[in-house]
């Protein structure tokens, strides 16, 4: 083949002609996050609540994820106009996207970046009596008049004004003199386990708080909350786990849509031809006769190491254990039981889907689903269905 000239195009060149790159060859995890699911998800929820709640989007720690813009502008699209993000550099990258949704900051306040909420039109979540009053006062000298949420600890021991202090503010008759409204809320300590007294405690604290502000609304409900029943929703239920598919009913049937399924490609198949290790620190087995089948996933990608020797797979309707360490790149899949025309290079397997969801992952790592879904790293190739712009 000639070199070409420096001066001259390559046009008709083999590489030219190549038909373009197809990211699920050049990936080597495929993610796809559903958002019409998510967007299901969150009808399905909202129809749970008491007529007259409002039903709002947790989309802190990107989406739970699944990438908090294109979740909250899906969950625009359905109506959903109060948005909860964690971080306050959380906020200032979504506000801009939701103009005439609330997004509220969970972090709180940080006083000197006063100006930067009401420029950017956030919301701190106002956590404690400090708090209060430094956003108070900048409101008042600014002649301002934004709503106000009033985070109030009841059990978590956490983020919030503690029960004294919550009281001693609403005795303060001009106390939320600067908003044009306020909500209360607080935070459940163990939702998803229904039988907890613990449940029943920070309602009955949560109702005494709430009382004294009888002009705000108010919110305690996060997804499992909301399986708590009517008593728990009061005028805002705010579930961020369950829209993304996770299941609030440990133990019971998952009520969610499932919304992100993840698939690693098989980059290598190897026929083991005399017994040996698999593996970094050589903590499997494996007898002459087996075949591994390696896939391009790895805990860089945030697939957790916890699931060395304890994970699985599907590949096509096979379920295959993990085999040997998580890697940082690489995962081992012992696929001697499936058919070798079944599982070849450039084959996919399914690590979450709709053979295993987020919880069974979570299980089988020792975790939660939450983590799970947070860790779902940036080396994926990502696909969304449903999107809106
Ligand atoms: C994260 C969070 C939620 C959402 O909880 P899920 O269990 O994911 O539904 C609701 N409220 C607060 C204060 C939170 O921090």
């Amino acid at each position: 083949m000639a070199a070409a000239r420096p001066s001259e195009p390559a046009e008709g060149s083999a590489a030219s002609a190549a038909p373009a790159r197809r990211p699920e060859d050049s990936s080597g995890a495929l993610l796809t996050i559903d958002l019409d699911a998510i967007a299901e998800n969150w009808r399905r929820l909202r129809a749970r609540l008491r007529a007259g709640a409002q039903c709002a989007g947790v989309v802190k720690a990107d989406g739970y994820g699944c990438g908090a813009v294109k979740v909250a502008k899906r969950l625009h699209a359905e109506g959903c106009r109060v948005f909860f993000v964690a971080r306050t550099d959380e906020g200032f990258a979504l506000k801009p996207h939701l103009p005439d949704a609330e997004v509220c900051v969970l972090d709180g306040l940080v006083p000197s970046l006063a100006n930067d909420y009401a420029a950017a039109g956030l919301v701190p979540v106002l956590n404690d009596p400090a708090q209060v009053e430094a956003w108070t006062s900048y409101c008042v000298a600014n002649e301002l008049r934004p709503p106000v949420v009033i985070h109030v600890d009841t059990g978590m021991n956490r983020l919030g004004l503690s029960e004294a202090d919550a009281l001693a503010l609403a005795a303060d008759r001009d106390a939320l003199r600067a908003f044009s409204d306020a909500m209360v809320m607080s935070h459940l300590v163990v939702s998803e386990e229904p039988d907890n007294p613990i449940n029943a405690r920070q309602l009955a604290a949560y109702e005494r708080v709430r009382a004294r502000f009888p002009k705000a609304k108010a919110s305690l409900a996060n997804s499992s909350g909301i399986f708590l029943g009517p008593a728990y929703h009061f005028d805002l239920a705010r579930p961020g786990y369950a829209l993304y598919g996770g299941n609030p009913t440990p133990g019971k049937p998952n009520p969610m849509r499932r919304a992100v399924q993840l698939l690693a490609r098989v980059i290598a198949v190897r026929e083991v031809d005399k017994a040996g290790t698999v593996g970094y620190g050589a903590t499997a087995r494996i007898g002459a006769g087996g075949r591994i089948a390696t896939i391009a996933v790895g805990y860089a990608d945030g697939y957790l190491r916890s699931l060395s020797n304890r994970g699985e797979a599907w590949i096509g309707s096979h379920r295959v254990p993990i085999i040997g360490r998580v890697s940082m790149d690489l995962v081992t899949l012992d696929v001697s039981s499936v058919p070798p025309e079944a599982c070849q290079v450039g084959d996919h397997a399914e690590l979450i889907g709709a053979h295993l969801g987020v919880d069974d992952v979570a299980e089988r790592a020792g975790t939660n689903g939450y983590e799970i879904l947070t860790s779902l790293g940036p080396r994926y190739h990502r696909a969304y269905l449903g999107e809106v712009d």
